[in-house]
């Protein structure tokens, strides 16, 4: 089977999908109703469906026909808490509530790959697992994968893909390494001693040192790190004090971390050196809390050949974007990435003409459908590609 024309066979299911997500957006943990539409359609394919997988994850195991390794793809299916702007007739019919990332497209483009890729089941050693992963925007990989989803079989290898606005459409983003940040929540309480703003002497300003802590710890990304490795700290929300003439017992000072690199666990170190040292300065206390958003995502390098390759044979190489993709967001595909090799492709959705270049989280996002096809293009033949090699 012509797998590029049995896919444009299907283009108009694969179009009818997305927007019927689109339509009927649900927030992480709440995709109740898209989780029942993914999982009753793989069942209909005759895949072994686990449900309610980290709440409202869905699971599909497609086995091939003979032994042999297991390649599992990931798609998201949460929307946005964001009202649409878009004008669109298929726009969001749950108030307040939008696919304004593209995992409207994501969850449609790998229901048609489950569909092909059983089409041609028999042709297959080994097997594909088809993940549905709630909760993308906070984090629910960590969650499905406490639940067993990388065994029975034990998954090998793993392929994940974002529809992209920064890029083009008909061309696919695909580098080897980092590719987009670790991300940490940082909060720092500083204690210091309470009272009279006209007598600071008998004090200990909680203010004081904190600024210092702030001003200390940007001098500290600025002049530290690697300009080559990208770190960025930054301040979101400060607070203390009451009154303009009581001296507060504590500040709090929260923020971000992010790391396009491997060692994030040594600037975090670096960070409480400085905060420690500041605080002694002052005579104050402190404690530091470091909350994980995400991991790096870091693309495996064979993993990245082989879909770069099977890309390429899509759209071209001239279509190819190779390098300088990489971003200081974050995605917790980065979960399944640092388990098992795995790769992130960005598939570009940007066109002006038909605007579809909005920045993702913009309530006129909107992707460009003629672009899915080529998604469930690369889906399918990595997979088929990878058990095939694998098995060889
Ligand atoms: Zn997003
Ligand atoms: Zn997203």
């Amino acid at each position: 089977m012509e797998i590029r024309n049995e896919i444009e066979r299907l283009r108009e299911e694969l179009i009818g999908l997305r927007r019927d997500f689109h339509e009927n957006p649900e927030l992480g943990f709440q995709e109740f109703r898209t989780g029942k539409v993914v999982a009753d359609y793989l069942e209909g394919l005759g895949l072994e469906v686990r449900r309610n997988v980290a709440k409202t994850g869905v699971v599909g195991l497609l086995r091939g026909k003979g032994p042999g390794r297991t390649i599992a793809l990931r798609t998201d299916m949460d929307a946005l808490p964001l009202s649409e702007a878009t004008g669109l007739g298929f726009s969001s019919r749950n108030e307040g509530v939008m696919h304004a990332c593209g995992h409207d497209g994501h969850l449609a483009m790998m229901l048609v790959a489950a569909k092909v890729l059983s089409g041609i089941k028999d042709e297959l050693r080994g097997n594909v697992k088809f993940i549905f992963q709630p909760n993308e925007e906070d984090a629910g990989a960590e969650i499905m994968i406490g639940e067993g989803i990388l065994e029975n079989p034990t998954v090998d290898a793993a392929v994940g893909m974002h529809l992209w606005s920064p890029i083009q459409s008909g061309k696919i983003g695909i580098a080897k390494g980092p590719l987009m940040a670790s991300s940490y929540y940082f909060k720092i309480i500083v204690h210091g001693r309470g009272g009279h703003g006209g007598a600071p002497h008998t004090t200990i300003s909680p203010i004081l040192s904190g600024i210092d802590m702030i001003k200390a710890l940007q001098e500290m990304v600025l002049n530290e790190t690697d300009p080559l490795k990208p770190t960025i700290i930054s301040f979101g929300k400060v607070s203390a004090g009451t009154y303009p003439i009581i001296i507060p017992e504590k500040m709090e000072i929260e923020g971000s971390l992010r790391c396009l690199h491997k060692d994030t666990l040594q600037v975090q170190d670096r960070i409480r050196e400085v905060v420690d040292g500041i605080s002694r300065v002052h005579r104050t206390t402190f404690r530091l809390e470091f909350k994980c958003g995400n991991d790096l995502l870091y693309n495996n390098e064979e993993m990245t050949s082989l879909a770069e390759e099977i890309a390429e044979g899509i759209v071209g190489r001239e279509n190819l974007i190779t390098s300088d993709i990489s971003v200081m967001l974050g995605e917790d595909f980065a979960e399944f990435s640092k388990r098992v090799p795995s790769t992130f492709i960005f598939l570009g959705t940007a066109n002006q003409k038909k605007g579809t270049d909005y920045p993702h989280h913009h309530p006129k996002f909107n992707i460009d459908e003629d672009v899915l096809p080529i998604g469930v293009e690369l889906l399918v033949k990595t997979a088929m590609e990878y058990l095939e090699e694998k098995s060889a």
